[in-house]
């Protein structure tokens, strides 16, 4: 289905037919079906809007209040990108103040901290 308020033409939503809100609950049949079906959609898009890549997108928001939450559903947002498209530029005026470099310690610490909560 297509996404309400597009970030770019063709914003597209890929939803597993079952109800769940959590990524964990997908089934493996699931997953295969839902990233067959993003693979599919990909190039669909591109085909189709023209479109040089795509992002792909998951939000887990359980923080959010539940009025701001659209759809309380695992769903994925495959975004039709371009080189230099509007989402990039306005992107990178952001990311620069947002992101930041980590050093090689914090890197190795966050990433062992990560791989034990790994199952
Ligand atoms: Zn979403």
């Amino acid at each position: 289905m297509l996404d309400n308020f597009p970030l770019s033409k063709g914003h597209t939503l890929v939803v597993p037919k079952r109800h769940i809100t959590d990524l964990s609950e997908l089934k493996d049949s699931e997953k295969l079906d839902v990233f067959n079906t993003i693979a599919k959609v990909e190039k669909a898009l591109m085909e189709t809007i023209g479109c040089e890549g795509t992002d792909l997108r998951q939000h887990f928001r359980p923080f959010l209040p539940e009025t701001q939450l659209s759809i309380r559903h695992v769903h994925f947002h495959v975004i039709p990108r371009g080189y230099n498209d509007e989402l990039f530029m306005r992107a990178m005026k952001y990311q620069r103040s947002i992101r930041q470099r980590l050093s090689s310690k914090e890197k190795k610490d966050m990433g062992i901290r990560i791989l034990k909560n790994l199952e």
